[in-house]
């Protein structure tokens, strides 16, 4: 407060240059062709993210006292069970789960919104927009297909418009035209880092009786997410995208269709009782969770969550739009680079820039930023065909993101190194 925005923006924009925290491997040495070495230039945290270094003690921690949860009488088994339903308990208020809530320890965020899918009511349709990650639009699709037949479920796949404002109208006109139990929308893109708002989503889905979730996972990490505040039902994310290590991510949302719902695994932990000719399930989430859990990457995921949480307000947004302009500015100054979007009208995206390169197969200008110049971006389809599809780049694309561990210096690297290949060649 008092702070004039200027002084503020040059202020971020200095401290851009160094990370916003700490990450293992921030500093990493990677081997170049020329028999030299640089540190790794990570522009991939949209595929996965470095471990926070909070992460990595915490891991180191709590690795040699671990024992099973929920089971055992001993003492570390007693620690272990504490620590772990703490660690949902972390992971359900980094979300702003409400009072009712029930935090799920899945996976990771393709787990989640596959196990979201098996317990939507029978005979509930979902409607998802075009522009998903297959995560977000093969298991609402599937379950409208093979398995759609048993259940009664059907999927509906609705084009984006040209526009935030006509897409939105098109997802009014499209609840109100068939009975919708589920709208699945993407908290933002992985392609391009745009998402329609989503508290205009959930007023429009709750007017027409529908429930509404979230494809967290390029969200969570970037911009913290409330359920409370926005009023979505379900968000799901992934661990290793939100500064922990792979194996743990979750779904947080409404308790009763989780409680009542198949069980996602079948086996030990996930039912009361077992007779030869009947079984009692538990309620969520121990129903969904069958089998010994990921403790540890329930701890890690908890103590990422929190790292986060206890960061000022506006710092990682502030850290992140800094390194996204810098991108998109440096991407845009260079004949040939085209930056991609789904709608033009869309604001504030999160650090993912996809582009093309004119002329130049993206497998090879990712293979030369990596081997000439210790750079780490990721190039192809990214898990949205339909929508690479839509953006006239069916044959790939190249992708930037950033995250708290990346610097302005990773970006300028990107920016000349793209700047020597179109002038000199590989
Ligand atoms: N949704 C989005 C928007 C993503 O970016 C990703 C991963 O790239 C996923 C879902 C799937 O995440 P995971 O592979 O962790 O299940």
């Amino acid at each position: 407060t008092g702070v004039p925005t200027g002084t503020f923006t040059a202020l971020v924009a200095d401290t851009a240059r160094h990370a916003l925290l700490p990450v293992t491997g921030g500093s990493t040495t990677v081997p170049l062709v020329d028999g030299t070495s640089r540190v790794y230039a990570n522009l991939d945290y949209a595929a996965s993210a470095p471990s926070l270094e909070s992460v990595t003690a915490r891991v180191a921690e709590v690795l040699p006292l671990y024992a099973s949860v929920h089971r055992g009488a001993g003492y570390l088994s007693q620690v272990s069970t504490a620590l772990y339903e703490s660690s949902r308990r972390a992971v359900a208020a980094f979300v702003g789960a409400r009072e009712d809530d029930v935090a799920v320890i899945t996976r990771n965020t393709t787990d989640s919104l596959n196990l979201l899918a098996g317990v939507v009511p029978t005979g509930g349709r979902v409607l998802v927009l075009d522009v998903e990650h297959h995560a977000n639009l093969l298991p609402w699709v599937q379950a409208g297909g093979a398995a759609g037949s048993a259940t009664g479920r059907t999927a509906t796949i609705l084009p984006v418009e040209p526009t935030v404002a006509a897409t939105l109208a098109s997802l009014r006109d499209e609840l109100a035209r068939l009975p919708y139990a589920l709208v699945a929308v993407t908290g933002a893109s992985n392609v391009t880092g745009e998402a329609l708002p989503v508290e205009q989503v959930v007023a429009l889905a709750h007017a027409a009786g529908a429930r509404v979730v979230v494809d967290g996972a390029q969200l969570v990490p970037h911009r913290g997410f409330s359920l409370a505040a926005t009023g979505a039902d379900y968000v799901a994310f992934s661990g290793h995208k939100t500064y922990a290590p792979f194996g743990a991510g979750a779904l947080v949302g409404r308790r009763d269709w989780l409680d009542t719902g198949a069980p996602y695994l079948a086996g030990g932990g996930a039912v009361r009782d077992v007779r030869a000719d009947r079984t009692v399930w538990q309620p969520a989430p121990a129903r969904h969770e069958a089998g010994s859990p990921n403790v540890i990457g329930a701890i890690a995921l908890a103590q990422a969550c929190e790292t986060l949480a206890a960061l000022p307000a506006g710092a990682l947004e502030a850290h992140e739009q800094v390194l996204r302009t810098r991108l998109v500015d440096g991407l845009a100054a260079i004949d040939g680079v085209d930056v991609v979007r789904i709608w033009p009208d869309s604001t504030d995206p999160v650090g993912v820039v996809t582009f093309t390169v004119a002329g130049h197969n993206p497998g090879l200008v990712a293979a030369y930023l990596s081997a000439e110049h210790g750079i780490g971006v990721r190039d192809g389809r990214f898990c949205a065909h339909p929508l690479l599809a839509r953006l006239g780049a069916s044959e790939g694309a190249i992708r930037a993101s950033v995250g708290v561990g990346s610097t302005s210096e990773y970006v300028d690297r990107l920016i000349a190194a793209l700047t020597s290949y179109l002038a000199y060649g590989p």
